[in-house]
This record gives C-alpha cells, sequence and structure tokens, in this order.
C-alpha cells in the first residue's frame, strides 16, 4: 500500500494530533493485567477513503489489541449468518447507557445491546461454523478480509485476560440462565478473549472503519465482507451503542458511528467517506481514549463529518 504523504488530508491530522497530543488525563486500563504495560505516550491516526487511499500520521507501526473494537464486526457476522431477527432474539438494540461490563439485561433476559460485554459475549456464541471448534478461526478469517492483511493473536494479552476474565464469564452465565446464550459458556467467552486479543494498528482500524463507511466493500482489496444490508445494522448499532454510556454525548458532539476498545484504539465509519482509527492507550471514566475522543471531535468538525450534516 501506498500512503499519501503529500495530501493536505496529512496537514489537517497531523494538526490534529498535534492540537490533542498535549491532553493529558486519563488512565491506561490495567484490569487486564497485560495491558498496563501500554506506552500512554503512544498516539496515532489514520484515515482510509472511501476509494482505499491511506493518510497515516504518528505511531501508526505500533500494534495493540482490537479489544471491544472486535465487537460490531463479529455482529456483522451473525448478522450476515443468521439475519437481523434471529440476532436480536439473543440481544437487544437498544443503548444501555451503563459501562461496558454492566450486568445489562433486558425484561427478556437478552443483554441490552451487542456492543456491551454481555451482548459481544451472546454475539460470538452465535457465530455459526463447519465445527465448534473452527468458531474462532471464522471470526479471525472475516475480520482479516474487513482489514485486508492476516491478523493474528497476542497470546500474552489473550492469556492475561482468561486468567482474569470473570467477570465475563459471570456476564455469559447470566446470559446462558436468560436462554440467549447459545452452547457452552467457557467456549463463547474463550472465543470472544481470542477476538479481543486480535492484533491491529490505526491503519488496520481505518481499513476496517472504511469496509463499513461504503456499504461493506473492503476499498483497498476491492472484496466484498458483507452485504450493505449487513454494514448499515452494524454502522446502526455502534451509531447508538458503540460508545457505551457516552452514546449520547457522543452523537452530538460527533456524530459518525464509532466503536472503542480499552486498549486505547477508537474506529470510526463516516458513512461514504472515511475509515478512522486511533490510538492512544490512556482513558476517560467511561472508558473512551482521551485523545481519541478529542481528535475525533476535532475531524468531526473541521470535516463537516457528523451524520446529521446538511449537505
Ligand atoms: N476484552 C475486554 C473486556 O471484555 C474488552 C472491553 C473493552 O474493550 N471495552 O473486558
Amino acid at each position: 500500500y501506498s500512503p499519501d504523504e503529500n495530501s493536505p488530508v496529512i496537514g489537517v491530522l497531523e494538526k490534529i494530533r498535534e492540537e490533542v497530543a498535549g491532553l493529558s488525563g486519563g488512565r491506561v486500563a490495567d484490569y487486564i493485567p497485560e495491558l498496563a504495560h501500554a506506552d500512554p505516550g503512544a498516539f496515532g491516526i489514520a484515515a482510509v477513503s472511501a476509494h482505499g487511499r491511506s493518510y497515516c500520521v504518528g505511531d501508526t507501526g505500533h500494534a495493540f489489541t482490537v479489544q471491544s473494537i472486535s465487537k460490531p464486526f463479529v455482529y456483522a457476522i451473525a448478522v450476515e449468518q443468521l439475519g437481523l431477527d434471529v440476532v436480536h432474539e439473543h440481544v437487544g438494540a437498544e443503548p444501555s447507557g451503563e459501562p461496558f461490563n454492566a450486568i445489562s439485561l433486558d425484561e427478556r433476559g437478552r443483554p441490552e445491546n451487542p456492543m456491551i460485554n454481555a451482548g459481544a459475549i451472546v454475539t460470538t456464541s452465535l457465530v455459526e461454523s463447519a465445527a465448534p471448534a473452527k468458531r474462532f478461526e471464522r471470526i479471525r478469517s472475516v475480520l482479516s478480509e474487513f482489514a485486508g492483511r492476516e491478523l493474528e493473536v497476542d497470546e500474552d494479552v489473550y492469556r492475561s485476560e482468561t486468567e482474569t476474565g470473570h467477570r465475563n464469564r459471570a456476564l455469559g452465565y447470566l446470559s446462558l440462565a436468560g436462554g440467549v446464550l447459545v452452547g457452552s459458556v467457557e467456549d463463547a467467552v474463550q472465543d470472544y478473549f481470542r477476538q479481543c486479543a486480535l492484533s491491529v494498528t490505526v491503519r488496520d482500524l481505518a481499513v476496517m472503519a472504511a469496509t463499513l463507511a461504503v456499504g461493506g466493500v473492503n476499498p483497498v482489496t476491492g472484496d466484498r465482507v458483507v452485504s450493505q444490508r449487513t454494514a448499515r445494522h452494524t454502522l446502526s448499532i455502534m451509531s447508538s451503542c458503540g460508545m457505551y454510556d457516552r452514546a449520547g454525548e457522543w452523537g452530538l458532539r460527533v456524530g459518525i458511528p464509532a466503536k472503542s476498545g480499552v486498549s486505547g484504539g477508537i474506529l470510526a465509519a463516516a458513512p461514504g467517506a472515511f475509515g478512522v482509527g486511533v490510538f492512544s492507550p490512556p482513558l476517560d471514566e467511561a472508558g473512551n481514549s482521551v485523545r481519541g475522543v478529542a481528535a475525533l471531535e476535532r475531524l468531526s468538525d473541521d470535516y463537516d463529518l457528523h451524520m446529521l450534516q446538511m449537505p
């Protein structure tokens, strides 16, 4: 791939990066012990256009684990395989207004939405594959198609989360008791931990986002990954539920369907325009990257990327 180094877009991203780099505050997540080793100063931004052009500034080669940013993509796999109605017999579509690890189940026993842990573990349990043992391989391969390259698991982060992720196991058991998780809780949670531990760069996030933003075709490889309908459903759920208990504030100030993760990544998909990835590990109270949120606020403003912007 050839990044477009002389484009004015690079200038805009550089300016935003410089302005936002000075922001302090936030804390690196450490409840997954391995994540505590992250460099709090690492900061990169990447954008990929609807035509597949890449623009990258800052620490763009830096690898980190995708964490919750895997959730919309696994949701897309489940919707593609089972259809929207079947998926939503198992998981709701309402913003929870609660933290990502909340015990958030609706009156029917379904997790509130597929972007919080409880709902994401259920979504993972729904993914079908030729053999149950191959389910994670299916997830890894589709996320790789979204990114346009083979993604691999960071085994240290995976091990660290599987040794400590008992709250996620508890959420899985509540969903099993509610009759919405399919198969074994431990199998679902293991595959969920593996999907969260897939290693990416900001450019990978930007390509994944761009694939959703253009309706399911990876603009870099030219391959269709999911249907246009599935891409739209995924963007819808990201726009209502992608930023946890800050989804409303995000809609007001940024207005781009997005998903954040505890390692400090944010993926944002501006329909028809750009896919963006930002990485900076210190998180705010809601678990969203402090610099990532600020950078996307500015980008949305500077480029009129808010989805309710009048043409
Ligand atoms: N693997 C993390 C967890 O389940 C993902 C959470 C996140 O990124 N918000 O706790």
